[in-house]
C-alpha cells in the first residue's frame, strides 16, 4: 500500500527536508510518525514543532538531554529517544514507510531494520547498498519490504521498469551523470581545488558528502554498484553517460531496441513523491519540464576516467566483489571527510581509496560481520594513510 505513517531518517538533511516538504503537501494522506537526526538538536526540534511526530531520535548521545528537554518545553507529545532505540522504532508500528536518508554507512542498521520488518523503504542511503547490497536485498525479499529507490537515476530506472516482464527483456542500464563542477577539466588542473569549489554543484543542491562524491564521480561509481543490486544487472551491462543538463535521469534499453528514459527537473521531491505514492502519483511541488529552457539541447558525452579515476575504482570493486565495495565505500568516506576538513587535496581522494583497495584485497562477504570488519579495517587503513597522502 502507498505510504501513510512515515519515518524520516536523516530528517535534518537535504533529502530529509525535501521528503518533509512533499509530505506536508498531503496532510490528509501522509503523516510523520518518526524523525531521526545525527546531532543537530535545534533543527530536529524545529521539525518536531512543524510536523508533530510521535517519536524523535537523536543519534549523538550528548545531544539527547537537549532533545528531551526541548520537546517538553515546546509542549509536544513527541517522545524523545537516544540513537540506540532507532532500529526497533523503525521496525515497530510507529511507521509503515521509512525514508532512509542518513548519510554514509551509519545508515545501514536502520535501513536493514526497515527491510527486515517489511516496510515500504524509500532508499536514498546508497552507501548501505554499496556496503551490504546482497544482504539488504535478501532482507527486503524475506521481510516483504518494497524498496523504492530515491536516488534520481535509480528512481528513473524504477519508473521505466514497472514489472517483472519488462525486466526479463532488459539489455542494459544507462546511468546519467551531470559531470559535477569539474566536468571538462584535466586531472592536473584539479590538484588545488578547494572544498567550497567541490561542493558547488552546478545542478543539484545536496549535502556536503554526496556533493564531493559528485565532483570526483565516485557518486556515479557508488550508483553503478547500487544499480547492480537494485535491478540485478551485472556491471558489464551498466553504462555511464555524462549529461550536463541533468534532465534525463537515466535510461533503460530493452532487447527489442527500445530505450525508455525518465525526464524531469533536477529536484529530489519528484523521486520522493514517486516513492510515497507508488503506484499512484501525487503532487511534489516540482514544476513540469520545459525542454526549451536549456536552449532546447540535451547533450551526452562519455565520462573522463583519466581525470576522474573514482568511477573506474568503483567498477573494479564491483567486479572484484566480496568485501571490495565495502572497502571502497569506507575509504571514500574517510578520504572525503579529510578533504572537507582540509587535511588532504582533491587528487588524494582516489589515491587513498586505491591504496586501501590494494592493501585489503577482496575476501568473501557472506555475513554482516564480515562486511562490518572490512568496513572498519578500511577506515583504520585509510585514516592511518592520511598523513602519507597529505
Ligand atoms: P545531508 O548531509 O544533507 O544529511 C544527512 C542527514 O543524516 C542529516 O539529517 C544528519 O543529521 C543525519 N545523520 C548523520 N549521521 C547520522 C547518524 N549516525 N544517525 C542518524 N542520523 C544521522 O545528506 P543528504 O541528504 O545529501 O544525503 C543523505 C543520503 O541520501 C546520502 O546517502 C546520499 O548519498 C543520498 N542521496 C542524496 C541526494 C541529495 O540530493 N541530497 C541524492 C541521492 C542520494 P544532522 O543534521 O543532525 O547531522
Ligand atoms: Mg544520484
Amino acid at each position: 500500500a502507498p505510504a501513510r505513517d512515515i519515518a524520516v531518517l536523516g530528517a535534518t538533511g537535504s533529502i530529509g527536508t525535501s521528503a518533509l516538504d512533499v509530505i506536508a503537501r498531503h496532510p490528509g494522506r501522509l503523516k510523520v510518525g518518526l524523525l531521526a537526526a545525527g546531532s543537530n538538536v535545534e533543527a530536529l526540534l524545529d521539525l518536531c514543532r512543524r510536523h508533530r511526530p510521535r517519536h524523535a531520535v537523536i543519534a549523538d548521545a550528548s545531544a539527547f538531554p537537549a532533545l528531551r528537554d526541548g520537546l517538553r518545553e515546546a509542549g509536544l507529545e513527541t517522545t524523545a529517544h537516544p540513537g540506540d532505540a532507532l532500529d526497533a522504532l523503525v521496525a515497530g508500528d510507529a511507521c509503515d514507510t521509512v525514508v532512509a536518508a542518513i548519510v554514509g554507512a551509519a545508515g545501514l542498521p536502520s535501513t536493514l531494520a526497515a527491510a527486515r520488518a517489511g516496510k515500504r523503504l524509500l532508499l536514498a542511503n546508497k552507501e548501505s547498498l554499496v556496503l551490504a547490497g546482497a544482504l539488504l536485498m535478501a532482507a527486503a525479499r524475506e521481510g516483504g519490504a518494497t524498496i523504492v529507490p530515491i536516488d534520481s537515476e535509480h528512481n528513473a530506472i524504477f519508473q521505466c521498469l514497472p514489472d517483472r516482464h519488462a525486466h526479463a527483456g532488459l539489455r542494459r542500464l544507462v546511468l546519467t551523470a551531470s559531470g559535477g563542477p569539474f566536468r571538462g577539466r584535466s586531472r592536473a588542473s584539479l590538484a588545488d581545488v578547494t572544498p567550497a569549489q567541490a561542493i558547488a554543484h552546478p545542478k543539484w543542491s545536496m549535502g556536503p558528502k554526496i556533493s564531493v562524491d559528485s565532483a570526483t564521480l565516485m557518486n556515479k561509481g557508488l550508483e553503478v554498484i547500487e544499480a547492480h543490486h537494485l535491478f540485478a544487472v551485472p556491471g558489464e551491462r551498466i553504462d555511464v553517460l555524462v549529461h550536463p543538463q541533468s534532465l534525463v535521469h537515466s535510461l533503460v534499453e530493452f532487447v527489442d531496441g527500445s530505450t525508455l528514459a525518465q525526464l524531469g527537473l533536477p529536484d529530489m521531491r519528484t523521486a520522493l513523491a514517486v516513492g510515497l505514492a507508488w503506484p499512484e502519483r501525487i503532487a511534489s511541488g516540482v514544476a513540469g519540464l520545459d525542454l526549451l529552457a536549456e536552449g532546447g539541447r540535451l547533450e551526452f558525452e562519455p565520462p573522463d576516467l583519466e581525470a576522474f579515476p573514482c568511477l573506474r575504482l568503483a567498477f573494479d570493486a564491483l567486479a572484484a566483489g566480496g568485501t571490495a565495495p565495502a572497502v571502497l565505500n569506507a575509504a571514500n568516506e574517510i578520504a572525503v571527510s579529510a578533504f572537507l576538513q582540509g587535511q588532504v587535496g582533491f587528487l588524494s581522494i582516489p589515491r587513498l581509496i586505491e591504496d586501501a583497495m590494494t592493501a585489503l584485497p577482496p575476501a568473501p562477504a557472506r555475513t554482516l560481520d564480515a562486511l562490518a570488519e572490512a568496513d572498519a579495517a578500511a577506515r583504520r587503513h585509510a585514516t592511518a594513510a592520511l598523513a602519507r597522502f597529505a
